[in-house]
């Protein structure tokens, strides 16, 4: 087995994937008009509770519409986790906006409501809530801060496809949801993306951004300057295959993760994957964190891993350490630094997470690491 090798993540593309793209591909209606558009809207739309949904290009894009509908400009600051992927800052950054990027919660790892709340200021226009790693932030108390002041609350569900707050699933909680569905998302259509919201305008909004400003009543009369963010009919069918499939694909990850806490159990230099009591979270990836004893042998352990041909990722870089954002305000539970997010950087990693892998599988994987660190 030890030529094989694990990839942190792969897609999962079958038979009803194929028949759906194909039946697009021969409809000739491979652009963004077409049934596979509005049938993947309609249905993914449900499968998150929402009563809209606007396909997007992908998951980046589907948060830049979010804040442009939402009018989110220059001179206005939008929270962000400090720990989560750059697309959020760089969206931030691109509607002419200030990211203030601020620490999470050590034991969920996204928004620390206690941070958000020293960070608010007259500025403030949104909050950018990402829930990372398929775990949901805590809602609630975002929400309250954000409706008393009238900050809107944009959920990025990029890494959460159906995860669930006390019982709610996201995308449906904020003012707007956004999901990516990239290839190592939990469902993908290759590139793609969609905002999910309860709002007829905002819809409406995004809608008429996404697809060059035009005048709903008036063809190629464009009263803005808009965006072209669409979908094709080709993506939307192997949405509308892997939306099908989307239980067992959820099912799989579930077991994978599992798998992983009985191979690992009883190890206690290292945890997985977090769940708080008001959550349901997905298994996107899986996430492991080292002791802090380990933790200085991060990158020695993954390159040992790596030999073997088991393929890791770090946890994401804190955003402030790059070049881009090294200049935004930076706010924790105490003082203008991030201490967990910098924990977490460091001594976090993603293991091979594929649905397509099995039991005996992660029992390699998981050998490994024990192998490791007898050493
Ligand atoms: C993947 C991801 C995105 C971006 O999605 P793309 O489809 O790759 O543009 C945004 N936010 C988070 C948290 C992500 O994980």
């Amino acid at each position: 087995m030890v030529s094989k090798s694990y990839p942190v993540s792969s897609p999962d593309i079958g038979e009803l994937e194929l028949k759906y793209v194909s039946e697009a591909v021969k409809s000739g209606w491979v652009s963004s008009i077409g049934e596979f558009v509005e049938r993947f809207e309609k249905g993914f739309s449900e499968y998150c509770g929402a009563d809209y949904g606007v396909a997007m290009t992908n998951g980046t894009d589907a948060l830049f519409i979010a804040l442009k509908a939402l009018g989110v400009g220059p001179g206005d600051e939008v929270i962000i986790p400090a720990l989560t992927f750059v697309a959020v800052p760089a969206v931030v950054l691109h509607v002419g906006a200030e990211p203030v990027l601020v620490d999470v919660h050590p034991e969920y790892w996204c928004l620390d409501p206690v941070a958000v709340e020293r960070a608010i200021t007259p500025k403030t226009k949104a909050i950018v809530v990402v829930h990372v790693y398929g775990h949901p932030a805590d809602m609630d108390l975002i929400m309250e801060m954000a409706r008393k002041r009238g900050i809107k609350v944009v959920e990025d569900c990029a890494e959460a496809h159906g995860a669930k707050y006390k019982g709610k699933t996201v995308g449906s909680i904020g003012d707007v949801g956004c999901f990516s569905f990239y290839g190592n998302k939990i469902i993908t259509t290759g590139e793609g993306g969609m905002t999910v919201t309860n709002d007829a305008d905002l819809a409406a909004k995004m809608r008429f951004l996404k697809d060059h400003a035009m005048d709903p009543n008036r063809r190629y009369y464009h009263p803005e300057a808009g965006f072209n963010c669409r979908m094709t009919n080709i993506q939307a069918a192997m949405g509308c295959a892997q939306l099908e499939r989307i239980e067992a694909l959820q099912n799989k990850r579930a077991k994978i993760l599992n798998w992983y806490r009985e191979a690992l159990s009883g190890v206690d230099w290292i945890s997985l994957n977090p769940r708080m009591s008001w959550a349901e979270p997905v298994n996107w990836l899986v996430c492991a964190l080292l002791s802090d004893e380990l933790a200085a042998r991060r990158d020695e352990i993954l390159a040992e891993l790596r030999s073997n041909g088991v393929d890791t990722r770090p946890f994401f870089v804190p955003v402030q350490e790059m070049p881009p954002y090294s200049r935004c305000r930076v706010v924790g539970t105490e003082g203008d630094s991030t201490p967990v997010t910098k924990r977490l950087s460091q001594t976090g990693f993603n293991l091979p997470s594929s649905p397509r892998l099995i039991e005996k599988e992660i029992g390699y994987i998981a050998g490994k690491h024990l192998r490791i660190t007898e050493v």
